[in-house]
């Protein structure tokens, strides 16, 4: 079941587009993060200048390129969106460096997969609004300074430790965004409604905000497939009962775990005694990339507080064991 994947799934842009907030007013929860850029952003439209770059860190479908977007809403500027893996060459970016609009922001997704001459480029960009473009090749090579319009990076990353110093050093704002409480996720489930004209009962929205793994993007997803059972099975109507018998469907536990969080869960605590197990060990056993356990799975599994990553490896909690249906084994907590 991929309807709980926190990835972004390309079939879904338009979906997707549709119920995005596009001002800061209409952006739910993280009140920290959206205080501080409220600051950032009025002081430099009164200032009428471009402000500082912005670093954007968390876990997929948080609101990473949503709040990019409200950025250049906010400041009434242009927006280029872009992404690491995207840049392969340092040509590729100075390209898109040289053909900003003074004031331009520009979006780069992934920002810890950038390439390494790439993002040399960016850091003269970045600081003195300057690239300096090298022509040819061996001892007839020539670097060609080009002037960049004073602009505003957003970068976005799901890895911030993966980010180099100088790198990390060259943004004046660094935000993470953490997982969303169910109440809020219970807003954005109720605002995405109203967009989408579904009929959702109070107890419809608090059903479904609570199987989203504190994941907007999820939220709106499993609202939209909740709907469609409503529309087929139902009278239209997104009531709990509803709301539960469409997520049985679709194989949604009532945290939100989906196919691979659970057998992530299940061969800790079945294959490896609860642990602790090395991620590579694990990621094996599941049948996935390492990375993609690390980075989709256990962030939720964590918070959901059913996995703990210890240094000797990743252990089963007693709620990890009991979320399996299983008595966990004396002196687990
Ligand atoms: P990725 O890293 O996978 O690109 P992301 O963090 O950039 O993910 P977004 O694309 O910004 O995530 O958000 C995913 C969806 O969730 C969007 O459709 C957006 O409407 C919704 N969303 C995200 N944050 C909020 C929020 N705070 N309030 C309401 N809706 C939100």
């Amino acid at each position: 079941s991929e309807v709980v994947s926190a990835l972004a799934d390309p079939e879904e842009r338009d979906a997707e587009a549709s119920v995005r907030p596009k001002r800061l007013g209409e952006f739910i929860g993280q009140h920290r993060v959206r205080e501080q850029l409220d600051l950032l952003l009025r002081s430099a439209v009164r200032r009428g200048s471009a402000p500082d770059h912005i670093l954007l860190s968390g876990s997929p479908g948080l609101g990473k390129t949503t709040l990019a977007m409200i950025v250049a809403a906010e400041l009434g500027s242009g927006l280029r969106i872009t992404s690491g893996p995207a840049i392969e060459r340092s040509g590729d970016l100075a390209a898109v460096l040289t053909s900003l609009a003074e004031g331009d922001v520009l979006f780069i997704d992934e920002i810890h997969r950038i390439a390494k001459p790439a993002e040399e480029l960016l850091y003269s960009a970045m600081e003195d609004f300057r690239v300096d473009v090298v022509v040819g090749k061996g001892p007839g090579a020539t670097a060609i300074p080009l002037d960049v319009e004073p602009f505003t990076l957003v970068g976005a990353t799901t890895r911030a430790g993966l980010l180099t110093g100088p790198m990390r050093d060259r943004f004046g704002f660094v935000a993470h965004l953490d997982f969303y409480e169910p109440d809020e996720l219970e807003q954005v489930v109720t605002r995405s409604s109203r967009i989408l004209g579904v009929p959702v009962a109070e107890d419809g929205a608090v059903e479904i905000a609570g199987r989203s793994r504190g994941t907007p993007r999820i939220a709106n997803r499993l609202l939209r497939r909740v709907r469609d059972y409503a529309e087929v099975r139902a009278d239209g109507i997104v009531t709990r009962e509803v709301a539960r018998a469409a997520l049985r469907v679709y194989d949604v536990d009532e945290l939100g775990l989906d196919r691979l969080d659970r057998a992530v869960l299940t061969a800790l605590v079945s294959s490896f005694g609860g642990g602790p197990v090395g991620l590579s060990t694990l990621a094996v056993a599941v049948g996935e990339q390492p990375d993609t356990v690390e980075e989709v799975c256990e962030p939720f599994l964590v918070r959901a507080g059913l996995l703990a990553r210890t240094p000797r490896g990743r252990v089963a909690t007693a709620s990890g064991w009991r979320h399996l249906g299983k008595t966990p084994p004396n002196g687990i907590f």
